[in-house]
């Protein structure tokens, strides 16, 4: 018997959580599709990258150009070409690297895209374990736009978010469990200096990735000894 349900729209960026929940997503719906987005970003090409990640997951992918996303706001070092990301996070801000609504924005978007397709399951990586001090990325934020979008429409969106409460060693161990820890090692983009795999190494998002990989590959590897020892 099949249990998947029929279909779910990814919010895709080709990084390491959104891709992590296309695989989530394959495993569970008959039919997946991704949607990315541009936005205004200094690396235009992890859109290439996104298109050629799902296609490779055999997924039906989409790109929705919004520049004004990127635009609207000023001194985010994602989008504006003469600020650099700094290496650690202000305590009393959100980091430089915030683009203020960009989740609001995309998963409103992609409700209505997905409306339009006959899907209500929308799923996205954010997670607030290892809080990055966007408030965007809260389960509580996701909750109340849930709410607020099946008021606007009179329908019934479930979004689901699979990475809420793993931190990084543990979404490294999910992709490990869904067979795709290559390609999420080597293949995604989480760098926000655009440096494919393991990335700058510099910048707080390789930082963040690394501190998980590092944690999990250690876990893992106490396991795989301790398995050895009992055989
Ligand atoms: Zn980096």
């Amino acid at each position: 018997m099949n249990s998947k349900k029929p279909s779910a729209l990814v919010v895709f960026s080709g990084g390491q959580d959104s891709t992590t929940c296309l695989y989530w997503a394959r495993e569970r719906f008959e039919r997946v599709v991704a949607l990315s987005f541009t936005y205004g970003q200094k690396h235009i090409d992890e859109v290439r990258l996104a298109e050629q990640l799902a296609r490779e997951a055999g997924v039906e992918w989409h790109c929705i150009d919004l520049p004004f996303v990127g635009s609207l706001s000023s001194g985010c070092s994602l989008t504006d070409t003469s600020l650099t990301i700094e290496a650690e996070k202000p305590a009393d801000a959100p980091p430089s690297t915030f683009v203020p609504g960009r989740n609001m924005f995309f998963l409103s978007i992609a409700a209505v895209f997905a409306r339009e397709r006959g899907i209500h399951d929308l799923v996205t990586g954010v997670g607030q374990t290892d809080f990055s001090g966007y408030p965007d990325c809260r389960d509580a934020f996701i909750k109340s736009l849930n709410v607020t979008l099946n008021l606007a429409m009179d329908d019934e969106f479930r979004i689901h978010t699979p990475l809420m409460w793993l931190d990084k060693a543990e979404t490294w161990a999910l992709a490990d469990e869904l067979g795709i820890y290559p390609i999420i090692r080597y293949r995604t983009l989480t760098c926000y200096n655009g440096i494919v795999g393991d990335g700058c190494g510099q910048c707080p998002a390789c930082q963040l990735r690394r501190r998980g990989l590092e944690k999990y590959l250690a876990a893992k590897g106490m396991k795989d000894a301790k398995k050895q020892m009992q055989s």
